[in-house]
């Protein structure tokens, strides 16, 4: 092992211990640390069902049978990369800005220690803070997100600041390279025409989900790959991607989604991509079933998102 990794199963069983993200330590020092998982446990910004506070608690919980080992990727994960859980972001619950400025604020020693930070949200409204950090140190970056909503409409209720709004946010606040921006998955009844087109009048290239099954996986696969290029990518996935068959817990559901496998297939096909952060968002458990099936996925995604981290750091 490479510095910090998980609790050997073989020695502590899954059910045993303190709850962190994969059973990783829980540590705030950063030395000789490449990548960190933090909790972002805010839902302020949701405009329908909240929940998604309980996001982080739910998603650790159900990652303790993350193994080691990426069979689908060929990579021992913890031979190339030292993780920790560095716990939550603190935030003030029913105040948006300040919660974001603490997110932002939160984000920095990270980023200035050289780890990749991977939050877990919280409602999508945090990946706008989280982004002002990043972008601090790596300028504009290209945002990949899946998601079966843009994100880009004007304000909710009078309120510029809600999870549906960050990413024109983003834009207006020049955060994100749009020429090389994607969102895929995109689906459900929308409110008018304008508001199919507005992610594209932004700047975004949009995979919509019937365009995803019309190319079919390893072509979209593609087209982000293209559309990225080599500069900085931060990763955003709002599990809403998925159909709600299969992650049921989010704030504001879409029928005609991806599977389970759909959404790690995808994940996967980004290796190469030269990831700065990840996020996944909208995991709202007390909308879960029984068997918590939603923060399961999230976890796997994570692991995912993980997996990438340690092919990068393998192939350099
Ligand atoms: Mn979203
Ligand atoms: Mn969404």
């Amino acid at each position: 092992m490479k510095g910090h990794g998980p609790i050997d199963a073989m020695e502590y069983p899954r059910f045993s211990g303190i709850r962190t993200f994969m059973r990783l330590p829980h540590v705030t020092d950063l030395e000789n640390v490449d990548f960190a998982v933090i909790g972002a446990p805010f839902d302020t910004g949701a405009t329908y069902r909240v929940g998604a506070r309980f996001g982080p608690e739910g998603i650790r919980s159900a990652s303790v049978l993350l193994r080691p080992y990426n069979a689908s990727l060929d990579v021992l994960i913890f031979d190339h990369l030292s993780g920790v859980d560095y716990g939550d972001f603190g935030v003030v619950p029913g105040y948006l800005p300040e919660s974001h400025n603490k997110i932002t604020e939160g984000m920095r020693p990270l980023l200035e220690a050289g780890v990749t930070p991977i939050v877990l949200g919280g409602d999508h409204s945090v990946t706008l803070p989280e982004l002002r950090a990043v972008v601090e140190k790596f300028g504009p970056v290209a945002l990949i997100q899946f998601d079966s909503h843009g994100d880009v409409w004007e304000g909710y209720f009078g309120g510029k600041d809600t999870h549906g709004t960050p990413f024109r946010r983003a834009i207006e606040e020049g955060l994100l390279d749009t020429s090389r921006s994607i969102q895929i998955g995109l689906r459900g009844p929308v409110y008018e025409f304008a508001d199919i087109q507005q992610s594209r009048d932004l700047g975004f290239q949009v995979v919509t989900a019937d365009e995803v099954r019309q190319l079919g996986l390893d072509r979209v696969i593609s087209a982000i790959q293209e559309r990225a290029g080599d500069g900085p990518c931060f990763l955003t996935f709002d599990i809403d991607f998925v159909d709600p068959t299969f992650a049921p817990a989010t704030g504001t559901p879409e029928v005609g989604g991806f599977t389970s496998w759909e959404s790690q297939y995808l994940v996967r096909g980004l290796q190469g991509l030269n990831f700065v952060a990840f996020d996944l968002v909208e995991v709202s458990p007390p909308y879960d079933n029984a068997g918590a099936t939603t923060c399961l996925l999230a976890a796997n995604l994570v692991y995912e998102f993980i997996s990438l981290l340690a092919l990068a750091r393998r192939g350099s």
